[in-house]
């Protein structure tokens, strides 16, 4: 275990302003010795500032091997911390498995190159230094070279990325549905049931909002014919390379053991069948129709890296989609959950079966509403719901 001194313990964010800098710790300095030309030697600068339950630790990240275009660095997490969150990097954590890929912007490292991101996490009995750092798989460790002499950080709170605005005003779709004025969606909401039609029903709700004073308002019910959406009419066929969704979303009944829809995505990469958000179960997952294929897998391992949608509340729930390659991200809140994450990489149990299907979704349209194929009723609504091509926030 580290000496206590080596770390900036913090009590909250206000102490944490006021405090002298942290320590800087060089937890890996390795040249490795390369076996092939493949093979990089990389060093790691790990420094860590954590207070009672919570860490956040800045990562930088040195290339001393020949030049990468795209870099993924591994670690583990042997004693139970859990990121949540991270920022100039895309982490997810399986298990004590963490995997952070760079972001579009830091994935090229010249030899001597370096990459800095950030995590933020949770722990518990004890936050040791992970040891076993790997890039783009060859491994980091070893005993290595004398760390160089630290000199005083700055005087600062941990460097993040200011999240993403709120604000979806030049987005293609960016809706808080106070235009609605009848009872019945139109305009730019449409409803739809696009294969048969029972009791499922859409309207205009003036009596609960995430924002103003309307919102959208589905009844469905179990039964496949009980299907009921609202289709936005915007053309989200050229968004991206990236295509972001955020909405608000506020439901009634937990998410059953059965498959359930609420988010319909006409995907012209499966000659429109749908790219579809749901759950299965009581944990969010998606599942593409032509294949039936789900993320995470619904292994119980697999379910238990996503997450149930709670009730009776406004939840901010933010998708990523890669247009032009397996990439899949989802928020809730400010959550990234780690069953809902695609990569290149297939995961078992999380995205292994979904990767299997090797086109990346083109999502052209969006349907807001419920679908199920066989039990579960459900009443919800929609509120601010944005889709446009860079990220916005909650
Ligand atoms: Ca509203």
């Amino acid at each position: 275990m580290r000496t206590p001194h080596s770390r900036l313990l913090r009590r909250s964010w206000a102490a944490a302003l006021a405090a002298v800098g942290s320590v800087a710790l060089l937890v890996s300095g390795f040249v490795a010795t390369p076996t092939s030309a493949a093979e990089a030697g990389c060093r790691v600068d790990y420094t860590v500032d954590q207070w009672p339950g919570g860490y956040t630790a800045q990562v930088k990240v040195t290339n001393l091997g020949p030049a990468v275009d795209g870099w993924r660095l591994t670690w583990t997490h042997a004693d139970g911390q859990q990121v949540t969150s991270a920022w100039n990097a895309t982490v997810t954590q399986t298990g004590a498995s963490v995997v952070a890929v760079n972001a579009d912007w830091n994935g090229s490292l010249a030899t001597d190159g370096s990459a800095e991101f950030g995590v933020q996490g949770t722990w518990s009995s004890t936050n040791p230094d992970p040891t076993d750092f790997a890039l783009n798989g060859v491994a980091c460790g070893g005993t290595g070279t004398t760390p160089p002499p630290t000199t005083p950080p700055p005087t600062a709170p941990p460097p993040t990325t200011p999240p993403p605005s709120a604000d979806c005003g030049s987005a293609v779709v960016c809706s808080d549905f106070e235009d609605q004025t009848g009872t019945t969606p139109s305009g730019a909401w449409q409803f739809a049931a696009p294969d048969c039609q029972g009791t499922g029903t859409a309207t205009v709700d003036t009596s609960v909002a995430h924002s103003g004073s309307r919102s959208l308002r589905i009844d469905g019910s179990a039964g496949y014919c009980n299907h009921a959406f609202v289709a936005s009419t915007a053309d989200l066929s050229s968004l991206g390379p990236v295509m972001y969704v955020r909405m608000w979303v506020r439901h009634t009944t937990a998410l059953p053991a059965a498959h359930v829809t609420f988010v319909s995505l006409p995907d012209s990469s499966q000659d429109g069948r749908a790219l579809r958000v749901g759950g299965q179960n009581g944990a969010l997952q998606w599942n593409r129709e032509t294949d039936d294929a789900t993320l995470p897998a619904q292994s119980p391992a697999g379910v238990a890296q996503s997450r149930p949608l709670p009730t009776g509340s406004w939840q901010c729930l933010r998708f990523a989609i890669d247009t032009t390659a397996p990439g899949l991200d989802t928020w809730l809140g400010d959550e990234q959950i780690p069953g809902l994450h695609a990569d290149g990489v297939p995961t078992q149990d999380i995205d292994e079966q979904w990767l299997a299907r090797t086109t990346p979704p083109r999502p052209t349209a969006l349907r807001l509403g419920w679908e199920s194929y066989g039990t579960g009723d459900d009443t919800l609504w929609f509120d601010d719901v944005a889709v446009g091509s860079s990220p916005i926030g909650c």
